[in-house]
């Protein structure tokens, strides 16, 4: 009777300490999901996955390179990101529902910044006869602002 009654309390206290261990995991995990979206709303341009590291890194602890992976993946699942895709160079991305525009590639540190607005109509290029154009891409490069400055 006493052995039972000794070991229903640590029962009860092993399977609390469990469900504490679980809930803090999912906390960290909800912190480091939030920090990551910080981060992008943060630079308010197109991030790699190791820019958005190291800009979550100094939002929230402990985030590696797998959990900023993890959560781009699933950020683009949840349509909250979107692909930029950088030709020659590994993808950015970068908050989705943002509307048509283009981008900025400095040649110098690699930044990808957002263009507003667009070229078109105003230079369009001659479309074969028959071909119906649904979209297109247009990437500009150059110097960013930062850049500049340090290049003499
Ligand atoms: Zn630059
Ligand atoms: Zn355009």
């Amino acid at each position: 009777m006493s052995g039972l009654t000794l070991l229903l309390p640590s029962a009860f206290l092993g399977l609390n300490l469990r469900s504490t261990d679980r809930m803090t995991l999912r906390l960290r995990k909800t912190r480091q999901k939030d920090a990551i979206r910080s981060a992008f709303e943060r630079a308010a341009r197109p991030l790699s996955p190791d820019e958005a590291l190291s800009a979550a890194q100094g939002i929230v602890k402990g985030v590696s390179v797998a959990t900023v992976y993890r959560n781009i993946n699933s950020l683009v699942a949840e349509r909250w990101l979107s692909i930029v895709e950088v030709p020659g160079e590994p993808s950015r991305y970068e908050i989705a529902g943002k509307g048509h525009h283009h981008h900025f590639h400095c040649r110098h540190c690699g930044r990808i910044y957002d263009l507003p607005g667009c070229v078109l109509p105003a230079v369009v290029p001659t479309i074969p006869q028959g071909f119906e154009l649904t979209g297109h891409e247009l990437f500009l490069y150059g110097l960013c602002a930062p850049c500049t400055s340090l290049t003499p």
